[in-house]
């Protein structure tokens, strides 16, 4: 007999817009999964897909968890929809692991912010918010970068390391828009500024160039003492596999819930040991309670700042429900 599956879709507004590579986002829309069995245990997952970072779209999730018609046998979901994989895997997870959802979804206070990397706006306004993150706790910082001409980003950062602790760690996060020239000039940069042992560092540069050109970044890595992070390049545990058998060794930014399977890609990190760096995709803290204990059970030791500095970006208060009661909520 199968599990009975129960869907809610979502839609939940940013308080402001994301700046991403394919124009505002305003609008995060997922999919949150219930099974239930016949003892009557209760597990939730969530499919919480970004078409444009090589995921399936919302729609091509929900038709496909529709078509199942309200059962779920365990059947092979197609690769083509990892985030599917994600939420119907971690919600069998959270099933036979009877955490049926009533733990607080998200601790937030300073101590735990610690051990989460704050987000930065990009630009100049680095330089007003970096101090509300370090107020708040965080110690790694991320800003985007290749928005503004990067002569004008390169002085805003010169400025900016001057105003923080030295045990601060920035992430700059290019999202594969540099040309090569530009990511010489910033490893560069980001070298000189890591030299001097009385600055903040520049724990790695983010995604420099497009996922098509993973050679040159190689070559980077090998070139530049700064580390070069892929992100875009690593969507998928598949994209993962791919990129270390190419000869990637670096650092990995994943994002658990549209990687695909749970199961594979604790299998990669088990075999291979990679520098795995885990981040959110903004979803809500169904999907986020279950990519944490990825995180949690594959992140190298010392663990590095988690991605998961989303709290306060979306305009509700879901971050302080419980599964169950978010889905009530729905
Ligand atoms: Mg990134």
């Amino acid at each position: 007999m199968g599990l009975e599956l129960a869907l809610k879709p979502y839609r939940r507004r940013f308080v402001q817009p994301l700046h991403t590579a394919h124009g505002p986002w305003v609008w995060r829309e997922g999919l949150l999964i219930r099974l239930r069995d016949g003892l009557g245990r209760w597990g939730y997952g969530e499919v919480a897909p970004i078409p444009w970072f090589g995921s399936e779209t919302m729609a091509e999730a929900l038709a496909f968890c529709r078509a199942q018609g309200g059962e779920w046998h365990g059947q092979k979901v197609p690769a083509a929809l990892p985030a599917t994989q994600f939420g119907l895997e971690s919600a069998l997870a959270d099933l036979t692991g009877q955490s049926a959802g009533h733990e607080p979804a998200i601790p937030a206070d300073s101590f735990a912010n610690a051990a989460i990397c704050g987000l930065l706006p990009a630009g100049a306004a680095v330089l007003e918010i970096a101090p509300q993150r370090l107020a708040q706790g965080h110690r790694t910082l991320k800003w985007k970068i290749g928005v503004h001409p990067i002569a004008d980003e390169i002085a805003w950062l010169e400025q900016w390391v001057k105003t923080l602790p030295s045990e601060a760690r920035l992430r700059l996060d290019a999202n594969g828009g540099l040309s090569l020239a530009q990511a010489e000039h910033w490893l560069a940069a980001c070298d000189r500024l890591n030299a001097n042992l009385h600055l903040a560092t520049v724990e790695y540069l983010e995604q420099p160039l497009p996922p098509d050109q993973l050679t040159a970044m190689i070559a980077l890595g090998h070139r530049y003492q700064t580390a070069i992070a892929l992100d875009e390049s690593v969507a998928t545990v598949a994209q993962l596999e791919n990129c270390w058998q190419q000869g990637w060794r670096g650092v990995c930014v994943v994002k658990p819930a549209i990687a695909g399977s749970p199961q594979r890609l604790e299998a990669f990190c088990q075999q291979h040991q990679p520098h795995l760096v885990f981040s959110s995709v903004f979803e809500t803290g169904v999907g986020r309670r279950a990519a944490l204990a990825i995180a949690a059970r594959c992140s190298p030791a010392p663990a590095p700042a988690l991605g998961f500095g989303t709290q306060g970006w979306l305009d509700d208060d879901w971050d302080t429900l419980t599964p169950a009661e978010l889905w009530d909520r729905l």
